[in-house]
């Protein structure tokens, strides 16, 4: 998730052998790029040298409700798109290729940015221009379980669509993408 050029703290390149960063100046314009060809489906990397906070952030990843991960490392700059080349797993804290088509070196890194957030900071219209492009890339629950039924999701996203569809949550909580950390469902933690 990239917005701003100056903000790494961690020591780059954090992942030399996988993936390449290129930055460029403007918000949102650095990107990432695989260094290896991958069979659909298999690890890319695992998650490490993360760390857990409490409040989301725009470039923050939700690995459960009430907690989000700073990625603290190169896989930051893997961008949003509606046809991702990877899928960011944060129960099993890994990277997999897409399920459905194998990742090439040379390809965009892209992951589903919906996948794991319930709420975004930062809603943005989608440039990716893929077919099928969901134009308005908002959180999983803004968007709702119809838009997201073709995407792989991870499971406090499926859990909470489901709650959501049989009424037992609000659509959206109303507060602009800002989420009320004290209702944490226990039952999607992990
Ligand atoms: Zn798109």
């Amino acid at each position: 998730m990239t917005a701003n050029c100056d903000y790494p703290p961690w020591q780059q390149p954090s992942h030399p052998q996988l993936v390449r960063v290129h930055r460029t100046p403007g918000q949102f314009a650095s990107y990432a790029t695989s260094l290896v060809s991958l069979p659909a489906g298999s690890v890319f990397s695992p998650i490490t040298n993360h760390f857990f906070i409490k409040q989301r952030t725009w470039p923050s990843v939700e690995a459960a409700n009430g907690m989000h991960i700073d990625l603290n490392s190169d896989l930051f700059y893997v961008n949003h798109s509606c046809a991702p080349s990877l899928e960011y797993d944060v129960n099993k804290m890994e990277v997999r290729v897409s399920r459905d088509r194998d990742l090439h070196r040379g390809d965009l890194l892209t992951f589903f940015y919906p996948s794991t957030e319930w709420h975004m900071v930062q809603p943005f219209e989608c440039t990716c221009k893929e077919r099928g492009c969901l134009g308005m890339i908002m959180g999983a629950s803004e968007l709702g379980k119809g838009a997201l039924k073709k995407y792989w999701l991870n499971t406090h996203i499926e859990k909470r669509l489901e709650s959501q569809a049989e009424g037992k949550m609000e659509y959206s909580n109303g507060q602009g993408g800002r989420r009320n950390v004290d209702s944490v469902d226990q039952s999607v933690m992990v």
